[in-house]
This record gives structure tokens, sequence and C-alpha cells, in this order.
């Protein structure tokens, strides 16, 4: 038999093993390691709403009126009003009948794309896409598809080709993040919407980094392009910049009564704690709010000042450093926790092979000062 031991010293030497942090929490953005304060530029809580007075209180006032467990599925014991609340209020902010909300971002993707695709169908991907969106993809038993990352004309012939040879009943659905987690780059979500429109495909758009970010009511990159109402799925995640935890999909009312019938991460798993989900909802409300358009704003001045730094542009609150190497990228995550800056080395396979990386992510909790010293520190990296 294999031995554990053996795989993991197999990761090591290939600069692959991943090994748990210990930190405590400070006022944000600050964390502290052994005691010591940290800089977190690693965190996706764009708008610091994850240690938000409003939201806390939120979910204290569901525990007390609800407990701290749901009890079951939702569909065996019956749905608590915070759940049903969420999924009303996700429905109408994205402007569409209906919303189904799950335990987290991946229970959302994987349960959404297995209950809406099967045999016979199949899923073009972003060579980007995000693990969840595979793992979803490949569970389904959908034939699988992927064109390289944003190139439109891939796309375009895939969605060709397949059109012509699928029979009527066959669903073809095109998979791609709005703002891509690891690169911070967007989809060219308009052209994206035209080629799906033209070749009769179905569209599901995971606006995971974008909610709370962009658009002028912080809903995404769909929003900010007056897109919404010609995408079928628009997907997202609560535990990010909503700065709780769980994920959407919004979507018709018949689409979301299948998903409730078929999503087997939400038939069969035990609907997230109220407060969790109480939270959710008034992060929400938070981000589509007057003090929500001032975070965003401050999010953009940090992402602005960080990119004339760097001489990038700016484009989302994810900003990558590519080193190639993995060890090179290891080596500059901590020479950063040493100068007192959390900032993760990504490497395979969240991200392909031969293009590790620091990923650091901004936030509207940080001081220009933090973001001009981490600055300094990036510059003696290399
Ligand atoms: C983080 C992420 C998810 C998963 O969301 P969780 O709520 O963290 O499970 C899904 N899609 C993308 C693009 C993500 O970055």
């Amino acid at each position: 038999m294999r031995q554990a031991e053996d795989e993991l010293a197999a990761l090591r030497e290939a600069g692959l093993l991943r090994q748990l942090q210990p930190v405590e929490e400070d006022r944000p953005p600050l964390l502290r390691i052994n005691g010591r304060p940290v800089v977190n530029f690693a965190s996706n809580d764009y708008l610091g709403l994850a240690c938000d007075e409003e939201l806390m209180e939120a979910a204290r006032e569901a525990t007390t009126r609800y407990g701290t467990g749901a009890g079951s599925s939702r569909l065996i014991s019956g749905s608590l009003s915070p759940h049903l609340d969420l999924e009303e209020h996700i429905a109408e902010w994205k402007g569409v009948e209906a919303a189904l909300s799950f335990s987290s971002g991946y229970a959302t993707a994987v349960g959404s794309l297995g209950a809406l695709l099967g045999k016979g169908d199949v899923i073009i991907l972003d060579k980007l896409c995000h693990a969840s969106l595979i793992d979803g993809a490949r569970q389904s038993g959908a034939c699988l598809r992927v064109y390289p990352h944003n190139n439109l004309q891939k796309l375009e012939r895939l969605l060709a080709d397949n059109r012509a040879k699928l029979p009527a009943e066959a669903r073809l659905l095109v998979v791609t993040e709005s703002v891509f987690s690891m690169d911070g780059d967007r989809a060219p979500l308009v052209e994206i919407v035209e080629l799906t429109e033209r070749h009769g495909a179905l569209l599901l758009l995971d606006e995971a980094h974008a909610v709370g970010v962009l658009g002028p009511t912080g809903q995404g990159l769909a929003e900010e392009l007056g897109l919404q109402g010609r995408i079928t799925f628009q997907m997202g995640t609560l535990g990010k910049a909503v700065g709780s935890a769980g994920g959407y999909l919004a979507a018709e009312r018949r689409w979301i009564d299948l998903l409730l019938n078929k999503a087997r991460p939400f038939v069969y798993s035990t609907a997230p704690p109220p407060a969790q989900v109480a939270a959710s909802s008034r992060g929400l409300r938070v981000i589509a709010s007057a003090r929500g358009r001032n975070l965003r704003e401050r999010l953009w001045s940090n992402i602005s000042t960080f990119s004339k730094l760097r001489g990038t542009e700016a484009r989302s609150a994810i900003a990558p450093l590519i080193f190639g190497e993995n060890e090179p990228a290891l080596q500059a995550a901590r020479s950063l926790l040493g100068a007192g800056y959390l900032a993760p080395a990504v490497r395979f396979p969240t991200v392909p092979r031969g293009s590790a990386r620091l990923r650091i992510t901004l936030s509207a909790a940080h001081e220009e000062e933090q973001i001009r010293s981490l600055h300094k520190n990036l510059l003696t990296l290399s």
C-alpha cells in the first residue's frame, strides 16, 4: 500500500507541500502571527465586512432567535425565514425570478452543474475556471470542452461545432468567471454573451471575485456592463466580499425549481446555520447601500494606488506576481511574512504548472501607507 509519508515527501520535494499557518485575529487588515502584527494581503474579504459590527449583530440576532443549527436539509424540516429572505433578496438584487442558496460557493458550483447538466450535454469552460466549476462539470457526466483563457475564437469554434452535432434536446452551457480568481483579469463578457446567444447556448457566470467590487451597486461585472438580463445563471459566493459564507445561483424560477429537486449538496446536506445566512443578507444590503458605495470607493482607491506603484492596469482587487517556479514564489512569501505582510505563494494545482505566483489581494480596510510599504518590500524581492 502507498504510504502517506511518501506522498507528503514527494510534495515537499516538488515545492508543493501545503501547511496551515496559525493566525490570530486583530483589527482588519491586521492579523497576529506568533504575537506579531502582520498586514493581511491574502484575504478575499474585499470590503472588510467579515468583521463588520452590523453583520456580527445580524448573526447574533439570528442565533438568539433561531439557535445555532438549521437541523436538517430544508426539504426535510422546512425552510426558516432567514434562508427564504436571503434568496428573495438575491433574486430581487439580481433582477431575476428566483435564487437558491447553498452552504458554500463550492457546493453551489458542484450542485448546480451536477443538477443542470448530464450525460449527452456539453459544458464549455474557460481554461482558468475555478476548481469548483471543474469538479461540478466533471461530476455532471456531461462532455467537457475547454477553451484557452478568454480566447473568443476558440470559444466560437467550440460553440459552432457542438451545436451542429448535438441533438435538439441536449444542453450546451458555457461557464466563465467574471473576474478570474488567480489572475485578477476579466472575461470579455459582452462578446461571450453575444456568442452564447448566437449559438443558442446557456451561460453560467461565476461572479465570486466581482460581487462587492464591480458595478454601480456592487453586483458584479454583469451589472457594470448592463448584462444581467442576458445571463442564464448568475452564480456567486457569500464568503468573499459579502463577508459571510455560502453561495447562490440566481436564474428563472423553472431552473431554480429544478435545482431544488436535483442539486445534491442542497438536497442531502444540512442547511447553513441561520447566523451565517442572516450575516449574508446583511452583507448584501450593506454592499448595495451608501456605506457599501463608500467602501467600494476606498477599495478602488487602494487598487489604483497599488497598480500605479507597480505600473500595472487596475482591473480588480487581485494582483498576481508571477514567479514561475515554486521555490522562488515560496521564498518571496516567506520573506514578505518576515517583513510583516501575509500574501500566499499560489502553486499547482491551483494555478498551471510553471506559473507559481504571489497572490496579493487588496481590501477597503488597507491604509495607503500599508500598500506603499508592501510595494517597497516587493521591490527588494526580485
Ligand atoms: C472561492 C471561489 C469559489 C468557491 O466559493 P466558496 O464560497 O469559497 O466555497 C467558487 N468560484 C470561484 C471563482 C472562487 O474564487
